[in-house]
């Protein structure tokens, strides 16, 4: 039981002055995020945001899966979103490597067979955001008054830069 004691410890002194309940779970800037689960993004500080300001969906890539549509349009008609930043980032993991050699690199980690696994990796990100953002716009209950963009993100400098 103590694999998350660190944690718990830490949950405890967060908790002592606890100053988020009775808050909502509206998206307060009316701004969704959907972007990779890769652990240089912060999120909610790369773009000015605080606590309780924006939606976001991770995965690994950023990508505009089935999921992340589902949890835009809840978003956008329960949940208070305006704008939508699909926002993949350079040196991605998803970005660098092939489905063979992702299978191949699990599969040594694993010390079995990992073939069977995919992981949706991207051939050419650029190319795959618009085709997410394309994905969002055309989705028939996100309605057009909603902004959409597509960015990348920059791990080494922190900028983001617009491409859709
Ligand atoms: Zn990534």
């Amino acid at each position: 039981m103590a694999d998350f004691d660190d944690l718990i410890a830490a949950n405890r002194e967060f908790a002592a002055d606890f100053d988020l309940g009775g808050f909502d779970g509206v998206a307060h800037a009316g701004v969704a995020i959907v972007t990779c689960m890769d652990s240089r993004i912060d999120p909610l500080r790369m773009l000015g945001l605080h606590h309780g300001d924006a939606k976001i969906f991770r995965n690994p890539g950023g990508r505009v899966t089935s999921a992340a549509l589902e949890a835009l349009v809840l978003g956008v008609h329960l949940l208070g979103v305006k704008r939508i930043l699909v926002i993949p980032h350079t040196r991605c993991a998803m970005a660098l490597n092939t489905e063979q050699e992702l299978r191949e690199r699990v599969g040594e980690s694993a010390g079995q067979d990992a073939t069977w696994q995919s992981f949706h990796v991207v051939e050419d990100q650029i190319a795959a955001l618009q085709e997410d953002v394309r994905r969002i716009r055309s989705h028939p209950l996100i309605p057009d008054a909603v902004k959409i963009g597509g960015f990348v993100y920059h791990v080494d400098t922190g900028l983001i830069e617009q491409k859709f």
